[in-house]
């Protein structure tokens, strides 16, 4: 209605396509309510999105400039891919997030020249809530994460009960959750075990986390509600779960991030040619880059695996290594049975597909939330940041993943899987014979079903959302 028309939202992503697309659906579900959605980015980040903007109800995009050249880096990096494409390490990460901290003077310039009523701003900006407040606009915060990793964060940073072990492979109990999950000192983000600049600015991030208005959450309440309950009602946060998200495209599941390296046509002629239930996708998301080594030990679990498969590799592996890694002959062996893409697969398209079986996955949460949304099972492959806490969520609270095993654990990217624990983790998750694994399909399929249910009319994202923008627009 017309009211709705008045609300102005602006949307300000971090520049990581872990963190552009679900904010881009966010802006999409907030638009298809009537509401007016402002996306900022930059220049070299706004075609990743522009033909799912061009696709569905208006968004505007505002551009500010990147700084990369001051803080010493190419122009063309402007999303956190190229530092993790082009092997920039620790230091490539400090000089992005700095420069990205420069972008709060224009960004708060685009504030006062367009005043919108709210601002929905990721974690990863902690300054925003300052920046919000100097015009008296609400901010809401996104982490891009879920409930069950904020309240186990939360604890973590806390209790630290990763200070009373003594190694870093010993155990401990996270505690004042409401399950009793155990973690080692490895499987924490970085920036809870190092004393260095990390640790001080995400002391900031949680301190604008829990200064600012509340915090939307890409999740759905029966997948885990008590640790959303545990958020709000012990932890106090005001929030608002809103997803999953990617089901905000329904009309044209390709249409995400970047423009996909497979036709659409040409990938479903693909998948159609299989029977249901038979494929495991492989991928891990846009940040994790993989050794040659590992590569090498992917292709051979997956080649001795006999199981049909999508594999996504991205573009740096072919430029930096060629096809090194991959075992010669591999393609031939496997072809008609399996499909490497390199570059950018459609995803949300894929995992949707009834061919699809399982997926392995690095457990970056949209990567997650998207195969859970699917109902499928998964393969369990963290590697770094929340990837540990969304693992727990998804092996122990709701049971529907099957461990890789056979790594040591780092967040450094440490260690190496070798082929035989991939062949036998893939092979178990695509078995039809073993009870356990029927047990987690089922689960995974009920889970689909009730993301589904969250979003339409009447359901639980749906019903937050409205409240939301009611709340938004009293505020007004
Ligand atoms: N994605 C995609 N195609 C690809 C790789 C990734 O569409 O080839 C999408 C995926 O669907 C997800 C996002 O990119 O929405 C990756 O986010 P995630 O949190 O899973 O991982 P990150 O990239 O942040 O590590």
């Amino acid at each position: 209605n017309s009211t709705d028309r008045l609300l102005h939202v602006y949307f300000f992503p971090f520049l990581a396509h872990g963190h552009l697309i679900p904010t881009v659906d966010m802006a999409k579900l907030f638009a298809g309510r009537g509401v007016k959605t402002t996306i900022v980015t930059t220049p070299l980040n706004a075609p990743n999105f522009s033909a799912t903007t061009t696709t569905g109800p208006d968004i505007q995009t505002r551009l500010i400039d990147f700084p990369a050249a001051e803080f010493g880096l190419p122009a063309e990096c402007q999303n956190l891919e190229f530092i993790s494409a082009h092997n920039k390490g620790w230091e490539g990460v400090s000089q992005f997030t700095r420069a990205a901290v420069a972008l709060r003077e224009p960004f708060e310039k685009l504030l006062e020249q367009d005043r919108p009523d709210c601002l929905v701003a990721d974690m990863l900006f902690p300054w925003a809530t300052e920046s919000a407040a100097k015009f008296g606009i609400p901010r809401l915060i996104f982490h891009g994460t879920s409930f069950f990793a904020l309240a186990a964060g939360d604890a973590v940073a806390t209790h630290e009960p990763q200070n009373r072990v003594s190694s870093d492979d010993e155990s401990f109990v996270i505690p004042g959750l409401p399950d009793e999950v155990r973690f080692t000192r490895r499987q924490l983000p970085s920036r809870q075990t190092t004393g260095n600049n990390t640790l001080t600015f995400f002391k900031r991030v949680g301190e604008s986390s829990s200064e600012c208005f509340g915090t939307v959450v890409n999740s759905f309440y029966e997948l885990e509600p008590a640790y959303a309950d545990h958020y709000r009602r012990v932890l106090g946060r005001r929030s608002w779960h809103v997803g999953p998200v990617s089901l905000c495209n329904a009309d044209d599941r390709a249409v995400r991030g970047k423009e996909a390296t497979i036709g659409r046509d040409e990938c479903l002629k693909w998948l159609e040619s299989k029977e249901p239930n038979t494929v495991v996708y492989v991928s891990f998301g846009s940040i994790v880059k993989f050794s040659a080594e590992q590569m090498r030990e992917i292709a051979i679990g997956i080649e001795a695996s006999e199981c049909q498969f999508i594999w996504v590799v991205r573009e740096c592996h072919q430029e930096d290594d060629g096809n090194n890694w991959l075992p010669e002959g591999f393609e031939d062996r496997t072809s008609g049975r399996g499909m490497i893409i390199r570059g950018w697969a459609p995803q949300v398209l894929i995992l949707d597909h009834a061919a699809i079986g399982a997926l392995v996955t690095h457990y970056g949460w949209n990567s997650t939330l998207e195969g859970i949304t699917a109902g499928l099972p998964m393969v369990t492959w963290p590697v770094m940041a929340d990837q540990f806490y969304n693992e727990k969520l998804v092996t122990e609270v709701v049971r529907i993943g099957v461990s890789v095993g056979g790594r040591e654990w780092s967040v450094d990217g440490g260690g190496t899987v070798g082929h035989a624990a991939v062949e036998s983790a893939l092979r178990r998750v695509m078995s039809r014979e073993v009870e356990e694994v029927m047990g987690m399909h089922r689960r995974a399929k009920a889970l689909g079903e009730m993301a589904r249910k969250a979003v339409e009319e009447g359901g639980s994202s749906y019903f937050d959302l409205s409240a939301l923008i009611e709340e938004l627009r009293s505020q007004t």
